[in-house]
């Protein structure tokens, strides 16, 4: 059954687990797996055939063990075909915390895991369609009917970019304090990614070299970046500003055609004030000098 397993997971992740989240697919799943089982019965004592001692196998009912076999694929296909509207169906009077992802009933008001605000609208409600009122699977962006794009989509979308912005507003506050660019004359151009988790921000320098890499390096450390963590790397430079930890990487900067700087929100493996365990030193004297 293992194989059966491995698609169950995956139907049911690609029906409804990327759009709503881990909470619908994992109440989902059970009355999928419990279909299927009930499918692989019907496919699975058949496809012995029968021995009788001194006789050879009775092929003669082959046909019918492929019929069924057909019947209970086919079995199988609707059920992972229905899974949406199954999702929608099991889903339509709950609210999922957009901080957590946790599930609750429709009627609450705050996540019962973190206390956060839950969103206006049950799952089912932000599937119907505000142009022209159909009730559309949970988990799609845009009305089946009409092409209208659903209340969920938009409410995810204005919210991605409200992280956007917030992540963006820090970096504006935090980037004056960085080490000027001193890469004279190379043009560079700045990227921000808020959208990774964690949010990282990326320098793209055109025409500079490793020569430039290493004076920034050099720049870097003078203005407090160290090698920090568990494993200190004189390439992934740290500094803490303000209580966060800030990361350079300078490490990948050649993996494009373009130099490259990424500047992340991260801690170093460990921490950034890991200090590795010293074995502690075996004490002098008495007994211990005896025993040596
Ligand atoms: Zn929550
Ligand atoms: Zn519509």
């Amino acid at each position: 059954m293992g194989f059966l397993d491995r698609a169950v997971k995956r139907a049911v992740g690609n029906a409804v687990g990327n759009a709503v989240g881990g909470a619908v697919q994992r109440a989902v799943a059970p009355k999928i797996e419990q279909g299927v089982q009930q499918a692989a019965q019907q496919i699975l004592p058949q496809q012995q055939p029968v021995y009788a001692p001194a006789q050879p196998p009775v092929y003669a009912q082959q046909p019918v063990y492929a019929q069924q076999a057909q019947q209970a694929t086919a079995a199988l296909g609707g059920l992972f075909g229905g899974l949406n509207s199954m999702a929608t169906q099991f889903a339509q009077n709950k609210k999922i915390c957009p901080a957590c992802g946790a599930m609750a009933d429709g009627n609450v008001k705050f996540c019962p895991a973190c206390g956060g605000a839950m969103p206006e609208q049950t799952l089912g409600q932000g599937a119907v369609c505000a142009a022209c009122g159909k009730q559309n699977d949970i988990g799609t962006k845009f009305c089946a009917d009409c092409g209208a794009k659903l209340p969920t989509a938009i409410a995810q979308e204005q919210a991605a970019q409200e992280k956007d912005a917030q992540a963006l507003a820090q970096w504006d506050a935090l980037l004056p304090q960085y080490p000027k660019w001193q890469f004279g004359g190379h043009s560079f151009h700045l990227e921000a990614e808020p959208a990774g988790d964690p949010p990282y921000i990326e320098f793209s320098v055109c025409g500079a070299g490793r020569a430039e890499l290493e004076q920034y390096r050099q720049l870097l450390l003078q203005s407090g970046f160290r090698p920090a963590g568990e494993y200190p790397d004189p390439c992934q430079l740290f500094a803490r500003v303000d209580g966060v930890v800030y990361h350079v990487d300078l490490e990948h900067a050649f993996e494009g055609d373009a130099l490259e700087l990424f500047f992340a929100r991260r801690e170093p493996r460990g921490g950034f004030d890991y200090v590795k365990p010293q074995p502690k030193p075996r004490p002098s004297g008495g007994l211990f000098d005896l025993l040596k």
